[in-house]
This record gives structure tokens, sequence and C-alpha cells, in this order.
């Protein structure tokens, strides 16, 4: 049973809990514990709640500074939404969108949907068509060995389909390297796929069956979907309803163990708690001063690399982008030689991102490919993106609007060895009673996985009490 039916009785006493952070893990879980009963404190750094989500709205634009879609992988998405009562100002993407562009040869070309179109794409050689072809007969690797994604692609495909389409999907999702991310820890679904079918392409196949029994949804499968507002709707929404339980301005500093919780400590004082939940990120994490009965060392995870990421948001006249820029967006390998990582057709997902007759292009720079271009100064921001665009979208005006966000700690990089950071955590949660740590730096990086990490957290506490 989730936490959701979860209706205490009146005369047990729910013991306050804090958590530790209001972007939307530390929200979510807030949100289901606040329900069922429990009382509730939500400490946050920032002026605001959401984390990395941020929308804006002006002059009839919309641009999203943080993350653009939730993919709806699993069904405690869709409950969240519906929990919180913003069935109504949910926004499917336009199914005209699908189409996504991959860069090769300079231009961007449509990544192929069907079969049929894979074999005719102008965007792999024949060798690697073949490679697509051959997979299924690859022995898979049994030998227990910590691959990053970059060898397995190689190892069961070829390095062009790494160089010109895995290492461009890498940098739309982590904005991440290849050669260093982890198969199991930032791809553990592809490395299932290999572990129980023995082939990705057996996987997609045979698992579609698997996975309508689980209710989840495969990433490339899912809806996706945004707000009326864009995603900050789902924060504010969350928020309003902690009222004063949400304490903005106010990082939590120390945390001390007492006889039978937490002492937790702000620059506002003390307060005493039964459980903390830490919701935050890692190398924040890793300065939290810690008062233990037993000696709990999280420095290690100051070692998680987060590196910078810009979001630069441009609007246009429309007649000034000669590209008809009409899909999801368009991704760029590295190999390409572009300085942004990718663009989202942002107006063409949601056609209430830009007023009539121009186009919103949300494009990002930086990431562990280019982490210094990611501190640029707003400036050089536009004036690099609007190099690439340029070349890429015939982009031809200026653009009507603009405006930049820098991240100087944007995506937690599940790098190979990552798993020694989930085993540090583990093992302080297995040692020390009401004390739990949920979100993006410990469950998987997209919205999707914060929110059924939120979900899940707060199902844990809950039946702990
Ligand atoms: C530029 C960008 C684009 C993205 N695009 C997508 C996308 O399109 N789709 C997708 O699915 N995902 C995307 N993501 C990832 C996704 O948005 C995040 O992984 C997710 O929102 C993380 O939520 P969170 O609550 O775990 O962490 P955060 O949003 O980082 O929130 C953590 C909060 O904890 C607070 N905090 C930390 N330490 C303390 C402390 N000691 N005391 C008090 N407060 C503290 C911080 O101030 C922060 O507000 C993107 C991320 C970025 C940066």
């Amino acid at each position: 049973m989730g936490l959701v039916e979860l209706v205490p009785p009146k005369e047990i006493e729910m013991k306050p809990v804090a958590i530790i952070g209001a972007g939307i893990t530390g929200l979510t879980a807030a949100f289901y514990l606040k329900r069922a009963g429990f009382a509730v404190t939500v400490f946050e750094a920032g002026s605001r709640a959401g984390g990395v989500i941020q929308s804006i709205r002006e002059n009839g634009f919309l641009a999203e500074f943080g993350p653009n879609t939730i993919l709806e992988t699993s069904p405690k998405i869709k409950q969240l939404v519906m929990d919180a009562g913003l069935q109504a100002r949910k926004l499917d993407t336009d199914p005209k969108a699908e189409a996504r562009f991959v860069v090769r040869y300079g231009r961007p070309i449509e990544m192929p949907g069907k079969p049929l179109g894979f074999i005719t794409t102008p965007l792999f050689t024949a060798k690697a068509k073949l490679a697509v072809l051959r997979e299924p007969f690859i022995k898979p690797r049994r030998d227990g060995m910590e691959e990053s994604i970059g060898q397995f692609v190689v190892r069961r495909f070829n390095q062009e389909f790494l160089d010109h389409a895995i290492d461009a999907l890498v940098a739309g999702i982590y904005a991440g390297d290849p050669h260093k991310l982890s198969l199991p820890h930032a791809f553990p679904k592809l490395k299932a796929l290999e572990d129980n079918y023995g082939s990705m392409i057996k996987g997609q196949i045979f698992g579609a069956r698997d996975r309508k029994k689980s209710g989840e949804v495969a990433k490339d499968r899912a809806a996706k979907f945004s707000f009326d507002e864009g995603l900050q709707v789902l924060p504010d929404t969350l928020a309003a309803q902690l009222g004063d339980s949400l304490k903005l301005n106010t990082p939590v500093t120390k945390l001390a163990q007492t006889s039978d919780g937490w002492r937790v400590t702000t620059a506002n004082g003390d307060a005493e708690f039964d459980k903390v939940i830490y919701c935050g990120t890692a190398y924040k994490l890793a300065q939290l001063k810690l008062e233990a009965k037993t000696t709990l060392d999280m420095s290690a995870l100051a070692e998680i690399s987060y590196p910078p990421v810009s979001a630069v948001v441009l609007g246009f006249k429309r007649e000034d982008v000669t590209h008809p820029s009409s899909g999801f967006g368009m991704l760029i390998p590295k190999i390409e030689g572009f300085k942004i990582l990718g663009t989202i057709f942002s107006s063409a997902l949601f056609p209430n991102r830009a007023p009539a007759g121009h186009i919103t292009l949300t494009s990002y720079i930086g990431g562990a490919r280019y982490p210094e271009l990611g501190l640029l100064p707003e400036k050089d921001l536009v004036q690099t993106t609007l190099a690439d665009l340029r070349v890429l979208l015939g982009v031809k005006g200026q653009p009507v609007f603009t405006h930049t966000k820098t991240w100087p700690h944007a995506i937690p990089q599940y790098n190979v060895g990552y798993g020694k950071y989930r085993d540090l955590l583990n093992q302080i949660e297995a040692t020390t009673p009401n004390l739990f740590f949920a979100g993006h730096y410990r469950d998987g990086v997209s919205l999707g996985d914060s929110i059924v990490s939120g979900v899940n957290i707060a199902e844990r506490v809950g039946k702990l009490s």
C-alpha cells in the first residue's frame, strides 16, 4: 500500500520530520508526509522553492531555465499530478513535435523513428547500420567489470555509433562525458537489457511485455509533459500546500543526533525532529557538520562532479529562423565541433511558450564537455549560442527575447565508480537511525526519478513511524 492511502489513526501522535531542500524531491516527500498527517518542516537554503526547476513568463514568452519536460516513466508521476490537483493545468507535448534531430555533416538530420527510416537515414554510414543489425549476435559481457557507456556502445555497436549518436544523447541527459559515465549507475536500464536479454535490440523488443507488467514506461516511449505556466507550477503548488512549514532562506548547517532523533541547526536556531530526510545536493551534504553516535564522514561526496551548465533562452521572429524547428529539438555530438550541447524547440513542444509569429529556442552550454563555457558571462553565452544557431538553424536576425541562467553545479555525473557514494549513503542509513537521503544524487538525475525518489522516501519514512 502506498502512503497516498495511509491515513494515520487520530490517537497516534505523529512525530515531526525535517526535510532539507525544497527541490522537487523534498517537496514531493513533504507533500505526501503532510497528507498522511506528519508534522513536516522543509528547510530551503535558497529564496524560492523548486531547486533547479525555474520558469519565467515575460512579454508572451515562457523560459525554462532548468528542466523543460517531465517524462512520465512511472505511474507515481501521474499520481502526484492528480494528488496535487494539477490535472487541468497539465500540458502534453504537441504530438506534431516528435521529431528529434542530431547534427551530422554540420546540419541537423532527423533521427529515424521506424526501422525503414533507419535503413535510409543519412545520419549513419552503412558500417554503423550493419553494427546495429549485428548487435543481437554479440555475446553479453558477464565478468562483472564496470564499463563506461562509451565502452559499452563501442563493444556492442561501433565507434561511429558512439561518436555520432550516443555522445549527443548523453550530452542531452547528463551534459556528461560518455567515456566517464558509468553504464550500471547512469544507464541501469541499458545494463539490464544486456543482463536480462543478452542484447539491447532483443531487450527493446521482448522487454515491452515486462515493462507493461511493472507499469514502468521506457524513456523513449514515455509521454512528456509540462504545465500551462511551465514546470515551476508543480513546485509552486506543492510549496503552497506547505504554508509556514516551508522555511526559505534557511540553510541547514549542522545535524546532531539526540537520544531519539536529530537536532537541526540553521542560522535561525535549533529545532528537534524525530526524523530527517536530506533532499539537497551531494556537494552541500559533504559540507554539512554532523554529530552522531557513530562517526559519519560524508566528505567523499565532495568528489562527485557537478559541471556547470548555462541555459540560453532566445526568442525570435518566426521569419528570422530558416529551419522549421518543428520537433523536440536537436542534439549535437562533440565531434561536430559546435559549442552548444543542443537546443530544445521550446515553442514547438508547447505552443504557449512564444507569442504569435515568434519561436523560442532553449540551448545549453557547458557540462562535462566544455565546463569553462558554462561559466561564460551572459553576453558571451548569447553570442556563442547565436553563432552556432546561425549555422545550424539558419537564424538571421537578433533575438527579441533573451534570458540566460547559469547553474554552477548543474547535474551530478554518475561516473564509473559512483557505486562507492551510493554504498556510503546506504551504509549510513542502515547504521544511523532516523536519517534518510533522497534525490537526484542518489536515485537518478531526471525530474521523474526525483519525483519517484520523493514518493518512495515518504513511503519508507511513513511506514517506519
Ligand atoms: C539545466 C538543467 C536541465 C535539466 N533538464 C531536465 C529535463 O529536461 N528533464 C528531466 O527529467 N530532468 C532534467 N534535469 C534534471 C532535474 O531537473 C533534476 O535532477 C531535479 O529537478 C532535481 O531535483 P532535486 O529536488 O533532487 O534537487 P534540486 O532541484 O537540486 O534541489 C535541492 C534543493 O536543496 C537545497 N539545499 C541543498 N543543501 C541545503 C541545505 N544544507 N539546507 C537547505 N537547503 C539545501 C538547494 O538550495 C536546492 O533548492 C535538468 C537539470 C538541469 C540543471
